[in-house]
């Protein structure tokens, strides 16, 4: 988010020469503001300034003497945000200031301190932090050593177990504590959405238990363990949380309706001392239940925390009322069962309309004509990065990509593939993992064919296993395997380059190098570089190449290995590089706290939005709801919003989504089979 013309009417340019930093607040958010001491819940819709006020808020902390810059902390959800409050802090107290704000998600603000006390649970300082495959590989090694599941390809059981227990972690429960539960109230362990067999609960138990051991054997922790670790700790070593929390006299969370129960109470821990904690959300936007955020959390606030300052803000500086009022029909229906008395109003309004509608035949026609659209409104002026497509499903963005290829638009996908998840970035990595850690035998299995070095599936598998039983490091599991074979063979003297290598690669990392250094030696020294250079049949070549050169230049500036990886592991969609020519294509998720000129919101189906599976859980359909409500309270200026008829892998015709026809887009759900263009249409077609 820039500043952007309407900031700069509101007094919102950069505040210079000692400047009141809460100049142009309205009374709500000046109430916000101005409370700095004590509890303060600012429970506000969309596009309120809920997240501007806190950047003014820190501001006005600072120069008023309240605290050091070094004593706030800013939570955000994603790093993205935290990038985006960062330099607008920046803007206000110069980048030297801002600096000194400690600003950062909840796991990246966890990684931190649980590495200065790792040794309380059992980590090493140098722990490595185990991504999504890792676990699925971890759990999929367990799951089929206890009889779970036959084979890997069994991978919707692993998946369930994986999401059983990040959903347990979520609570705040370690596996004794699930198994205490358990006994008392069965029911309550079992994430509802998995609708796994009988005994599931039981399994899944048991493989979180041996899940967490074998973590600690090989010094790795997930990224929901960053926080519960931190709260275990802080839980039976009072004088560590004081500590950690005496560091700050202000805390501030942002996006708190989305908070999951550890989370809340990792902030209870750092700001019970001195009460200073400011949180601001929407309930309205609370779209992360299914990773067991609670937005009840936030609701009640005010009980958790005696003498709560509330502030509510019912005013959107954000999109024109004629967008508003869309996007409160949405959740309408959620008023029936909250009571409450939500309805955003703008103050910005204009004879021009700011909503289009249209039905189309196909998704392709549909990505066509959103494409043109876009380029249309580039050549008027609008910046492409100021265009925004969000999409329900990973799948309507390939469909939308499609159609801005054919027409040369420049384009971003922002949360889908990044460059942590390519596939020669995560092989670069996994290389640096073993040389870091020489317990990780996942990273081991990762680079053991790249470049192709004829250990097969059953080798590595018996060093696998030597590694789990023996509790041994690869180099060691390696040596002990290499020992049972005849020395004379290939592969007697195969394993023992490779462990010959690991050893060096692991002495690399004691050397006084550059973590770029040592990457670019590790991948030279272990034939990779090469490998992939020989590779003519492979069409990305170059690109991989490219890769790997900004992979190597990113990291020399990381003073250790540690460090460095452990950046890496954080990186979740901030990734992207947006510049300003390219459209963002995101997913609606994605795009939470953001704001665009444009937004299109294609593919509005039943079964896509709302999602098919929603129905599966008690709180789905109303997720989505909130979804859209997000989706639709991003534009400042222009909404876009379509679906089409039909859609491959679909039979017969679309029902278009409820929420037209709520909206008025459509009159009944139902549209009659062939009937292209006899739904009536009431807004102005695009
Ligand atoms: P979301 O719910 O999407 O996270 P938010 O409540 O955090 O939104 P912001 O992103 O802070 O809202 O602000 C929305 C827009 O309104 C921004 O462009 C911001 O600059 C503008 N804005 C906020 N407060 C004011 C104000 N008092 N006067 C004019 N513009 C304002
Ligand atoms: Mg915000």
């Amino acid at each position: 988010m820039t500043f952007n013309s309407d900031e700069l009417l509101a007094g919102f340019a950069p505040v210079q020469n000692n400047q009141n930093p809460l100049k142009g607040l309205n009374p709500g958010q000046l109430k916000a503001a101005e409370t700095t001491e004590g509890p303060v819940v600012v429970l506000a819709g969309a596009g309120t300034g809920k997240t501007t006020t806190m950047v003014k808020r820190t501001a006005y902390i600072i120069q008023e003497g309240k605290a050091k810059a070094s004593e706030i902390l800013m939570v955000t959800f994603t790093r993205k945000a935290a990038g985006e409050m960062r330099s607008r802090l920046a803007n206000i107290l110069g980048p030297d200031v801002a600096q000194k704000i400690t600003v950062g998600n909840f796991h990246a603000i966890c990684a931190d301190i649980l590495r200065r006390h790792s040794g309380l649970v059992d980590l090493p300082q140098k722990f490595s932090i185990l991504d999504n495959d890792g676990q699925k590989d971890v759990l999929g090694t367990i799951a089929i050593e206890r009889g779970y599941i036959s084979s890997r390809k069994d991978s919707a059981k692993i998946s369930a177990f994986q999401e059983q227990i990040s959903s347990w972690k979520e609570e705040g429960w370690d596996p004794e504590m699930v198994q205490k539960i358990a006994g008392e109230h069965p029911d309550r362990i079992v994430l509802e959405k998995l609708g796994m067999e009988p005994g599931f609960g039981t399994q899944a138990i048991k493989t979180y238990f041996e899940y967490q051991d074998m973590l600690a054997i090989r010094r790795w922790c997930d990224f929901s363990d960053l926080v519960l670790h931190v709260v275990r700790i802080f839980r039976a070593h009072d004088d560590v949380r004081q500590r950690e929390a005496s560091r700050f006299t202000h805390v501030v969370v942002d996006e708190f309706q989305d908070t999951s129960p550890v989370q809340n109470e990792w902030v209870r821990h750092m700001a019970k001392d001195h009460q200073n904690l400011c949180v601001v959300g929407d309930t309205d936007q609370s779209i992360y239940e299914w990773r067991n955020a609670r937005p009840d959390i936030m609701m009640n606030f005010h009980k958790e925390w005696p003498n709560t300052t509330r502030v509510t803000i019912d005013i959107n500086y954000r999109s024109t009322q004629e967008i508003l009022d869309l996007a409160n029909t949405v959740v309408a229906p959620l008023r029936l069962k909250d009571g409450l008395d939500k309805k955003l109003t703008s103050p910005r309004n204009g004879p021009e309309p700011k909503l289009f509608f249209k039905q189309y035949t196909s998704g392709l026609e549909e990505a066509e004509s959103i494409a043109r659209e876009s380029e249309m409104l580039m050549e008027q002026g609008t910046k492409g990065s100021e265009i925004a497509v969000l999409c329900r499903s990973g799948m309507i963005i390939n469909v939308i990509e499609r159609g801005m290829r054919d027409r040369r638009i420049k384009y971003v996908v922002a949360g889908a593939m990044k460059f942590t998840d390519r596939e020669e970035v995560k092989d670069a990595i996994a290389y640096l993992n073993l040389a870091n850690n020489p317990m990780d035998f996942v990273s081991l299995e990762r680079i053991v064919g790249k470049p192709r070095r004829g250990i097969g599936p059953q080798k590595i598998g018996e060093i696998r296993r030597v590694m789990i039983s023996n509790k041994t490091d690869a180099v060691t599991a390696i040596e002990q395997v290499a020992k049972k074979m005849n020395a004379r063979t290939v592969m007697h003297r195969t394993l023992l380059e490779l462990a010959e290598f690991i050893k060096n690669a692991q002495n690399g990392i004691g050397q006084d190098e550059n973590c770029g250094q040592i990457l670019e030696n590790l991948l030279e020294e272990s034939g990779y570089f090469a490998w992939r250079e020989g590779n003519d049949k492979d069409k990305m070549k170059t690109m991989r190449i490219e890769n790997l050169e900004r992979l190597i230049s990113e990291a020399q500036e990381y003073n250790t290995v540690a460090d460095f990886l452990e950046s890496m592991a954080l990186q979740a969609a901030a990734d992207t590089q947006w510049d300003e020519d390219s459209v963002v294509l995101s997913t609606v998720h994605a795009s939470k706290g953001l704001e665009f000129d444009v937004v299109f919101t294609p593919a509005m189906e039943t079964g896509i939005f709302p999602n098919a599976r929603a129905e599966q859980t008690s709180y789905g359909m109303d997720e989505e709801r909130r979804l859209a409500h997000v989706a639709w309270t991003r534009p400042r200026n222009k909404l876009y919003t379509s679906f089409s008829l039909f859609r491959p892998g679909r039979n017969g015709t679309a029902e278009p989504s409820p929420y037209l026809v709520e909206a008025g887009f459509l009159s009944s759900t139902t549209t009659p089979k062939n009937s292209y263009g006899s739904s009536r249409i009431r807004r102005r077609a695009f």
